[in-house]
């Protein structure tokens, strides 16, 4: 299967593509996380990329579509992926498509996870990563057993640089502006399905088994 996961930030991608990548056994695939990498890495990219985040900006397309062609290459996303986060832009989308198809690999799915934007930055800002497998939580709707330590690695929690609500009020109007008309692009390529996000993770995790069914 190879699933394009889109949606608002804090919508919930990250938690269903970890979920979903482990059940079907797919690469999880985010450009936020390998944005996160880089940054850490201290290399060049991680630094221009550290600059846009903080902003609440996009990524260059150049740059972002030149991440994602290399890591489409890559052995274990011939059988399948979950592509978390990408594309973001029109000229994104029209990239992947150039790229799928010098792979040979067509699209199964682009799922939008729905959920209303007056509940976004409560999820972004109550939003806590591990330092070490990137697994998300949320102090109030998805906390860990042990406050600040992850369930599956014990490593430590953080709350990301653009997680306040003054940078969440940048990244809604980017994601109106330049991400939501990836809807309709996907509406006329006969690829679209939408989940309701505003639900319990467990029952967004079912209507998502039931849509890659469908
Ligand atoms: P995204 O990858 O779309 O930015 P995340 O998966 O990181 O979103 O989720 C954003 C925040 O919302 C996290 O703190 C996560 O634990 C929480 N969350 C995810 N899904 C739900 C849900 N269905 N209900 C409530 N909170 C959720
Ligand atoms: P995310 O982890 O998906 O919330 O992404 C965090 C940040 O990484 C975004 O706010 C952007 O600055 C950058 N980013 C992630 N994916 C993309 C993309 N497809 N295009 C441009 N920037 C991106």
């Amino acid at each position: 299967m190879y699933i394009l996961l889109m949606g608002p930030p804090g919508a919930g991608k990250g938690t269903q593509a970890d979920i979903i990548a482990e059940k079907y056994s797919l690469p999880h695939i985010a450009t936020g996380d390998m944005f996160r990498a880089a940054v850490q890495e201290g290399t060049e990219l991680g630094k221009k990329a550290k600059e846009c985040m903080d902003a609440g900006a996009l990524v260059p397309d150049e740059v972002t579509i030149g991440i994602v062609r290399e890591r489409l290459q890559k052995d274990d996303a011939k059988k399948g992926f979950i592509l978390d986060g990408f594309p973001r832009t029109v000229p994104q989308a029209d990239a992947l498509k150039d790229i799928l198809a010098e792979l040979g690999i067509s699209l199964t799915a682009a799922i939008n996870i729905n959920v209303p934007t007056e509940d976004l930055v409560e999820r972004a800002v109550g939003r806590r990563v591990c330092k070490g497998c990137g697994a998300a939580y949320h102090i109030k709707f998805n906390p860990p057993k042990v406050s600040g330590v992850c369930d599956s690695c014990g490593g430590a929690l953080y709350q990301r640089d653009d997680d306040s609500a003054a940078t969440m009020i940048s990244r809604l109007s980017v994601y109106e502006e330049n991400t939501r008309p990836l809807i309709d692009y996907y509406k006329k390529a006969g690829l679209y399905r939408e989940l309701d996000g505003s639900q319990a993770i467990e029952k967004v995790t079912a209507d998502f088994i039931a849509a890659l069914s469908a």
